[in-house]
């Protein structure tokens, strides 16, 4: 019987800046739909693997795969606007000068009155189709936070890249966006590669954990499995951390 390949499949993937690994042997994948959070202490290479797998950055050793399709080894190399990838940084920067609708049909292609139906759709799910028409400075930096979550969904990623997405956020925001955003990918169907340095908002978030450290996965599993059984000392000390 054949089995459905990965969402994403990075295997091997090596990254050196003046001979030093930052990204040393890196394997991590993910099943279509799920939720897979890149754990681990700042400095440890999380930005660097999600650059890869964006495209913005090149590997020196391994290769990526999307749904069993090769997009990068380190002699080919499909170009970042044709992976089908989605990005979502915590300095999420809507444009200054274009409507709300406008930032979130930015990436579409198409007729413009489909465009609109697509921008209208999805901020009627984060609750803010009334801005539709109104400019970014205009609204709170939780609410900019889910638009920039709709622009980054409207023409459909097949991954969605995040990058410490809650981190600029206001404490007390902070668990309502969480869950808004969660379940508005999981509505969207989405496969998602979260990175955070924080285990509390893995354990919310993920389907499973790639914990990573200097550069490497040390463990990758369900976020019960992890947190009940970290893989050594140091993930030990990692999680009871409160950071
Ligand atoms: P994280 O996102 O986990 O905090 P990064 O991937 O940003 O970690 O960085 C991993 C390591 O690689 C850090 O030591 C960082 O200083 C180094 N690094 C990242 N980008 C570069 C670069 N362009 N040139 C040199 N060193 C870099
Ligand atoms: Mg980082």
């Amino acid at each position: 019987m054949e089995s459905t390949p990965p969402r994403l499949q990075v295997s091997n993937l090596v990254r050196r800046f003046e001979g030093r690994a930052v990204v040393d042997d890196v394997s991590l994948s993910i099943a279509p739909g799920d939720v897979t959070c890149l754990l681990g202490p700042s400095g440890c290479g999380k930005s660097t693997t999600l650059r890869m797998i964006a495209g913005v950055d090149m590997q020196d050793a391994g290769t990526i795969h999307v749904d069993g399709e090769l997009i990068c080894d380190t002699v080919f190399r499909v170009p970042p606007e044709r992976r089908q990838i989605g990005l979502m940084f915590q300095d999420f920067a809507l444009f200054p000068h274009l409507s709300v609708g406008d930032n979130v049909a930015f990436g579409l292609k198409g007729a413009k009155a489909d465009k609109r139906r697509r921008a209208a759709e999805l901020l009627e799910r984060v609750g803010l189709v009334h801005y539709i028409d109104e400019y970014p400075h205009q609204l709170s930096g939780g609410e900019q936070q889910r638009v920039a979550l709709a622009r980054a969904l409207a023409p459909k990623p097949r991954i969605m890249l995040m990058d410490e997405p809650f981190s600029g956020l206001d404490n007390r925001l902070r668990d309502g966006i969480r869950d808004e955003t969660l379940s508005l990918l999981k509505e969207e169907g989405t496969s998602v590669l979260l990175v955070t340095h924080e285990p509390e908002e893995a354990m919310r978030m993920a389907d499973e954990i790639a914990l990573m450290r200097d550069g490497r996965i040390v463990q990758q599993g369900a976020p019960y499995n992890i947190f009940n059984a970290p893989a050594d000392k140091a993930a030990v000390a990692f999680f009871s951390d409160t950071n």
